[in-house]
């Protein structure tokens, strides 16, 4: 599908669900993966399972300094960035917007919305000076959508989306790919979080509902095609079936 051999992938929110699956599938494609989290000991796991092709760096993408630092390491060990995917996401503090926690809320803020911010602001002047890369940010139904007890998701998936819009027009003519992935709901933490909550309809969802995380990865490997340009600067969304049926996903 693409020529990801020897490429370099650094992958937010590295340490489970869509994020990890899709460190395994890109160093299956050939390519190499920087895992960034919070949790060291899971992403050197899952680097130590992959092997030489795969490097962990522990990061708080809510905090510039630790995704600009990454993304240097990155370019130190494996000699370029082609590939920056913006995942890592949370979706506590669920709670009804009159009564929720201000401080709380901007937290999930600090790291939907600006830790993508921070991604593309450290990734594209890189990503410039060698000639291109793309950079996939995960988006949400929410960006689009308002849902009970979801005030901090919606509005920080609904910025990050705006995110990817400014990338494509400020950095299309330079080379970079800024591209959208709202992958539907997958069966990840986030998901028991969400269940647990109860307070809307996507709580009420059954698990089997839920797109597998392998899906999503393979969708993120036919992003960094050409075969995808026509959506850049937009979002694909995993829901569509027409683009289920361009993956083979049925
Ligand atoms: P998940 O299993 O809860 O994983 C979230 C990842 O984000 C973890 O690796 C976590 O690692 C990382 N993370 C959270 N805060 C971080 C921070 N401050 N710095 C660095 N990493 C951080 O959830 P997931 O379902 O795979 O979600 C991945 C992305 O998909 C998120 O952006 C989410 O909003 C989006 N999404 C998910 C669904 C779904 O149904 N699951 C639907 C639409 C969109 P640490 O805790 O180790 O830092």
């Amino acid at each position: 599908m693409s020529d990801l051999i020897g490429k370099t992938v650094l992958i937010t929110g590295a340490s489970r669900g869509i994020g990890a699956s899709a460190a395994q599938e890109f160093a299956h494609a050939g390519a190499n993966v920087v895992l960034l989290a919070r949790s060291g000991g899971a992403i050197g796991d899952l680097a130590q399972e992959i092997g030489a092709s795969a490097l962990a760096i522990p990061c708080d993408v809510s905090r510039y300094a630790d995704i600009e630092a990454a993304m240097k390491a990155a370019v130190a060990k494996f000699e370029s960035l082609d590939v920056v995917i913006n995942n890592a996401g949370v979706i506590e503090p669920i709670s009804a917007l009159a009564t929720s926690d201000p401080a709380a809320w901007g937290q999930a803020i600090d790291i939907n919305l600006k830790g993508v911010y921070y991604g593309m602001r450290a990734a594209m002047p890189m990503m410039q000076a060698a000639g291109g890369g793309t950079i996939i940010t995960i988006s949400s139904g929410a960006a689009h959508n308002a849902l009970e007890g979801w005030s901090h998701y919606c509005s920080s998936k609904a910025g990050a989306a705006m995110l990817t819009m400014c990338a494509h027009k400020e950095g299309a003519g330079t080379g970079i790919r800024a591209i959208g992935l709202s992958p539907g709901t997958v069966a990840t933490e986030m998901q028991r979080e969400i269940k647990a909550s109860g307070i809307n309809p996507v709580s009420a969802m059954e698990w089997e509902d839920h797109i597998s995380p392998e899906w999503v990865a393979k969708a993120l490997i036919w992003m960094c095609s050409a075969d995808s340009d026509g959506y850049l600067g937009q979002e694909i969304s995993l829901r569509d079936d027409d683009i289920r049926e361009r993956l083979g996903l049925a």
